[in-house]
């Protein structure tokens, strides 16, 4: 799933350019056939139907005309008052077939408006075609011929639709991703590339990437209060509580409220972890999407890793023992974490043997389909 931010606020991808093609070339089409021998004049309604309105008329090969109208309105005297302007049409109206070309058929009424000043104009008649079309939302009659895309009631952008101004010049067209953050657990047994991947998915998802390790020694460093109740426990010789763990994390998470997601890494390793985890993010309104574990065979870990040791000079990359240890760790971590997150539906178990890239295309994979999709 693809976001972008417009104005501050999270879309994401809706309809493709691919599809908006695909609808483009059946409305032209369509018009080719049913107005043959005829010469319609194209009524393309400004602002955000110009380049809906340039991709249609590039495929009708009629002989035709089009011309740009705009509907201006301003506040009258009265300021409950509206008062609609149409400016732009210089072309003799009666007894030519008109064709409307809208970007979005929303309330329709803006159709009505242009409809009843068509008629009083005498046109022979009167057709719409639009790329999208809101029937939810729909309160007049007009019959809407010629529709690219039927959509449910929601707010999109993109290809000519603006948000206060943004995002006409988008291929795609866009919804806005209201409350509905990417958030993934990323787990990965030493040797499987998590670093390489999570690097990857935090540029082409805009995440942020959170490593409980790196929290844990900046919160120490920076002799936070949090910091100083960890290292209490460390220093004893105690595991910190797992609240002391979930509320850095917490505080690190408010660092960034207009974030488009976050990558856990190495964490949740514990039941009441995850349970803290979920439970901060119900009260944020933004669940986690998914756990991702990448699935390496031991062997191949093995290798990978004291071929690194080899080149890298990691001491606890050399030793076999220590590598199978670490394994081990990870695979009890993982085992409890993924236990928990295969009872809500979301644990994905990736294959790791594969390029750089093959694996990212399946981490992708498995995001854009856990994701809320259209
Ligand atoms: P109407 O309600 O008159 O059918 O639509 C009026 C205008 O509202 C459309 O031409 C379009 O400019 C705007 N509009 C309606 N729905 C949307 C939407 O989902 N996104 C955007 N960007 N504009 C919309």
């Amino acid at each position: 799933m693809e976001i972008i931010q417009l104005n501050n606020k999270p879309f994401k991808k809706y309809i493709s350019s691919i599809e908006i093609a695909e609808s483009c070339t059946k409305i032209a089409n369509q018009i080719n056939s049913d107005y043959k021998n005829k010469r319609p004049l194209f009524l393309a309604v400004l602002n955000g139907s110009f380049i809906f309105a340039a991709d249609l008329f590039r495929k009708i090969n009629l002989p035709s005309d089009i011309s740009f109208v705009k509907i201006a309105s301003y506040s009258g005297t009265n300021s409950t008052e509206k008062i609609n302007n149409l400016i732009g049409i210089n072309e003799n109206i009666e007894g030519r077939d008109i064709i409307i070309i809208e970007d979005i058929v929303d309330t329709g009424n803006t159709l009505h408006y242009l409809f009843e000043i068509l008629k009083e104009k005498k046109a022979n008649t009167i057709q719409i075609a639009t790329l999208l079309f809101k029937p939810e939302a729909y309160k007049w009659n007009y019959p809407v011929q010629y529709v690219g895309k039927t959509i449910p009631n929601v707010f999109v952008v993109g290809y000519g639709l603006d948000y206060d101004g943004f995002g006409r010049n988008l291929n795609s067209i866009y919804i806005l991703n209201e409350n509905n953050m990417l958030n993934i657990v990323l787990f990965g047994p030493p040797g499987a590339g998590k670093g390489t991947q999570s690097e990857k998915l935090v540029n082409k998802y805009s995440l942020i990437h959170l490593s409980t390790g790196d929290i844990f020694r900046a919160n120490m460093k920076g002799e936070t209060d949090l910091g100083k109740l960890a290292k209490s426990y460390m220093d004893k010789g105690e595991l910190v509580p797992d609240q002391v763990t979930i509320n850095m994390l917490e505080a690190e998470v408010n660092k960034y409220p207009n974030a488009m997601g976050f990558i856990f890494d190495g964490f949740p390793r514990t039941v009441p972890q995850a349970e803290a985890l979920d439970k901060f993010l119900a009260q944020r309104n933004t669940p986690l999407t998914l756990m991702l574990a990448l699935e390496v065979p031991e062997q191949e870990l093995i290798n990978r890793l004291l071929l690194r040791g080899k080149d890298s000079g990691r001491t606890d990359d050399q030793d076999e023992n220590i590598v199978k240890n670490r394994i081990k760790v990870y695979n009890e971590q993982t085992a409890v974490a993924a236990a928990f997150y295969q009872k809500q539906n979301k644990y994905v178990a990736v294959n790791g043997i594969g390029s750089i890239d093959e694996i990212f295309q399946r981490l992708c994979q498995s995001i854009d389909t856990k994701s809320v999709t259209p």
